[in-house]
């Protein structure tokens, strides 16, 4: 502590604060008004959504399916920003409606201005019934407990409500089995429930073989046909019907009934075999940042904690202000590369919690204030960086990777005017 004390240290105990013990100083001060405006941020690391590439995207999966897309806008949209994404998809009349897991995330994204209609699908909505009906959004019923509490918020309201349910046709995780289906009709619609929408989700839609009859997806598709007439027979007026996510819709025509829920898909991610049939779809997000630092390095000069790696040779290193608490696994290490300059240069040594550090012999005119891409492409040039490559680097899908994104990134959204 002598040396932490020392005033040679810059004064690290100097009272930056009175002590505690004076009642005075000790609250905690008033928040200072802050504008959130990106332009505000300090630190150049930033996440970029191009909202007209989920415009297109949208486009793109509407004109393929033929149905309207119901977009799911979950997990803050897949990490792109779930309410900057729904107002671009509702002002422009892409889609149907949103689809989200939490009470909260309608709730969060209705708060902000967007009105839409929404279906709740997630899997624990219980003590919401009383906000989602408020709020005119669609309950997925899943579970007899779902029914019930919602049948006593009907009474509690005094007018019908209209849900979907959920029927389980072999995933085996969230939904009502086949043969609990006509008793749980009957008691919904005896308790005021409207039973409209019924809906069930694919586990294999994303590795089935479309060509293939007796894959998973078709067996599915065969229970869901005995669901609706079990259903309907138990007197469900089931106006829509929906099954297919993103691979679901891209893959198999059979799937997409009345609408289509993608999330992958209109962010960009995700690859299919009709692809080819349908407009490209475009990566929405890009992390970026900007070299804060640079290092001329001689050989064997170690990098980062553990000194994982030593330059092989004389080089020169930049200095990148993010890590794995903004969404860059500290498993990529070893494997990752970012385009500089528009060119791809490795990340070497272990990713710290807010730094990175890039190999830059390649790339001799970069300076500080340099752009670094890590996902995305890079408007300077280079190959780009997909979602994919980035997840294969750490062993996560894209689904981890975009969701993975810390909240400390500001999104910054582009596009989406007009509308
Ligand atoms: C998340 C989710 C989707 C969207 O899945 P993608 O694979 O991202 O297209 C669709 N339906 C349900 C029920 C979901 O939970």
């Amino acid at each position: 502590m002598r040396y932490l004390d020392s005033p040679a240290f810059g004064g690290c105990s100097a009272p930056v604060s009175a002590p505690p013990s004076d009642p005075e100083h000790a609250r905690v001060a008033p928040p200072v008004e802050r504008r959130a405006s990106p332009r505000r941020h300090v630190r150049p690391t930033r996440i970029e959504v191009d909202l007209d590439a989920i415009l297109a995207n949208v486009a793109s999966v509407r004109a393929l399916t033929g149905v309207p897309v119901h977009a799911v806008v979950k997990a803050d949209g897949y990490g792109h920003g779930a309410t900057a994404v729904a107002r671009a998809l509702v002002a422009h009349r892409a889609v149907g409606g949103l689809c989200v897991s939490l009470v909260e995330e309608g709730v969060a994204i209705h708060d902000a201005g967007v009105v839409a209609p929404t279906l709740v699908m997630g899997p624990a909505q219980a003590g919401g019934e009383d906000e989602m009906i408020a709020r005119a959004m669609t309950p997925v019923v899943s579970d007899p407990g779902d029914v019930e509490r919602l049948v006593a918020a009907v009474a509690r309201r005094g007018r019908p409500v209209e849900i979907h349910l959920k029927v389980d046709t072999g995933m085996t995780r969230l939904g009502v089995a086949i043969d609990q289906l006509a008793a749980i009709v009957a008691r919904a619609q005896a308790g005021g429930l409207i039973v409209v929408g019924l809906m069930t989700h694919f586990a294999c839609a994303d590795s089935d073989d479309p060509a293939d009859p007796g894959c998973m997806t078709y067996a599915q598709l065969a229970a869901f046909e005995r669901a609706t007439a079990i259903a309907r027979g138990a007197g469900a007026p089931i106006t829509v019907r929906h099954t297919a996510n993103s691979s679901g819709a891209m893959l198999f025509p059979a799937a997409r009934f009345d609408r289509v829920r993608p999330g992958i898909a209109i962010y960009g991610n995700g690859h299919w075999a009709t692809d080819a049939q349908a407009a490209p779809r475009r990566q929405a997000m890009r992390l970026c940042t900007e070299v804060v630092q640079i290092h001329e390095v001689a050989a064997g000069t170690p990098v980062g904690y553990g000194a994982l790696w030593r330059a092989p040779r004389a080089t020169r290193l930049a200095v990148l202000p993010l890590g794995y608490a903004d969404g860059l696994p500290r498993r990529v290490t070893g494997h990752a590369e970012v385009l500089i300059g528009g060119v791809r240069c490795p990340l070497v040594g272990a990713i710290s919690m807010d730094i990175a550090i890039a190999d830059i012999g390649a790339v001799p005119h970069v300076r500080p204030g340099a752009l670094a891409v890590l996902l995305g492409d890079s408007p300077e040039g280079g190959a780009p960086i997909s979602t994919a490559e980035y997840a294969g680097w750490s062993g996560l899908t894209e689904y981890e990777v975009t969701c993975g994104m810390s909240k400390r990134v500001p999104r910054v959204h582009v596009g989406g005017a007009g509308g």
